[in-house]
């Protein structure tokens, strides 16, 4: 008989899948305890089990692990880790150290369908959704390789695309913001999505406290399709149309990603057009200059972004620039899987 993940299961299912077993319910209590807020993965030291139990346990359950294979460090302190999987598929994480709080950026698949023009995640293709246990093991493992006793921040924005993997997505959700779990409260927590116009619905439905990023990058729909070719499925207007729906009924803003690409995205008409979709949506806008080069496309220089920024200033455009971190480490989303050659695996 297979073994089951323990990781794979938020703790309101872990005590059906207890229950089911004959086990009690509230032993599914003590071991997700065990796991997320002790970091001990062996059922044998659980001393509020009995000696029956654990190995009755251990004869059905497991804990998954996920390693690093590489570990990168720039000099701003943010750490790449590539973690190599059961399959031996690959996928990216970060670990980004700030003053006064720590973010981990975390994957939700194994590739990418959305293939945006400026991302390396899709370049490979699209492989597979992650398991809710990959999704978790990551957070896991990099709290394990920098002693954290908490994580302050968590980013979805990683390889893949997380509404396209909505079931484990949330019930990854479920375990980090549990009490009994991983704690994150729902508002640290920011999922960032190329714009699945259903999927933002339902999410900002099943959890309403969780931050939204929409990658938007482009004002138009002619732009937006070549950039972003998910906007021939779900064009600017229904996306918006989503968009302001939901932040009349929520007390979070949305925040809008804007990558800046030289002589694409950048034009008065671009500020003018954004100006307004912020507008219409009570959105933040999050400018974030292109990291790396790909397909003839790059970032501004220092000039143009600061002309640039000084158009958005005269606007009532309320944003933020992005610093990129990282950059020596190829940190953007799939920069690092990318790079890896078919030998080293
Ligand atoms: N699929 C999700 C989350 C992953 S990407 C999404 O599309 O939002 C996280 C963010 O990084 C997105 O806004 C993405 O467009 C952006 N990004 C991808 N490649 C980049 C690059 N080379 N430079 C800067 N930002 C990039």
């Amino acid at each position: 008989m297979k073994k089951i993940d323990i990781k794979d299961y938020s703790l309101e299912n872990l005590r059906r899948l207890f229950f089911e077993r004959d086990i009690k319910k509230f032993h599914a209590d003590h071991v997700f305890k065990w796991c997320y807020r002790e970091r001990l993965e062996v059922f044998d030291n659980m001393s509020d089990i009995s000696k029956n139990n654990r190995e009755f346990l251990s004869k059905i359950f497991y804990f998954s692990e996920i390693f690093p294979e590489k570990r990168h460090k720039a000099k701003d302190g943010t750490i790449k880790y590539l973690f190599r999987l059961n399959d031996k598929e690959t996928i990216e994480t970060a670990f980004i150290p700030e003053k006064n709080r720590n973010t981990i950026c975390v994957s939700t698949q194994v590739g990418c369908k959305f293939r945006c023009k400026m991302c390396a995640s899709g370049d490979k293709g699209f492989v597979r959704n992650l398991a809710v246990s990959e999704i978790l093991n990551q957070l896991l493992s990099v709290i394990d390789d920098n002693s954290l006793e908490k994580i302050d921040n968590i980013v979805f924005m990683g390889i893949g695309e997380p509404f396209d993997n909505y079931g484990n997505l949330c019930e990854s959700l479920e375990i980090i913001t549990d009490k009994k779990g991983l704690a994150v409260p729902a508002h640290k927590i920011c999922v960032s999505t190329c714009g699945l116009v259903p999927e933002i619905l339902a999410f900002s439905h099943d959890f309403p406290k969780i931050k939204l990023s929409v990658s938007l990058h482009a004002c138009d729909d002619m732009l937006r399709d070549y950039i972003m070719p998910v906007n021939k499925k779900y064009t600017l207007k229904e996306l918006t149309g989503a968009l302001r729906k939901i932040s009349l009924n929520s007390r979070h803003k949305v925040t809008l990603e804007y990558v800046l690409i030289r002589n694409k995205n950048m034009r008065d008409i671009d500020i003018n057009n954004l100006a307004k979709i912020a507008k219409k949506i009570t959105a933040k806008v999050n400018f974030i200059t292109l990291n790396g080069e790909k397909d003839g496309l790059i970032g501004p220089d220092s000039k143009e972004l600061e002309e640039f920024l000084r158009k958005v200033k005269k606007t009532d455009i309320q944003f933020t620039v992005r610093k990129t971190r990282g950059k020596e480490i190829s940190a953007s989303c799939g920069q690092l899987r990318t790079g890896e050659t078919a030998d080293e695996r």
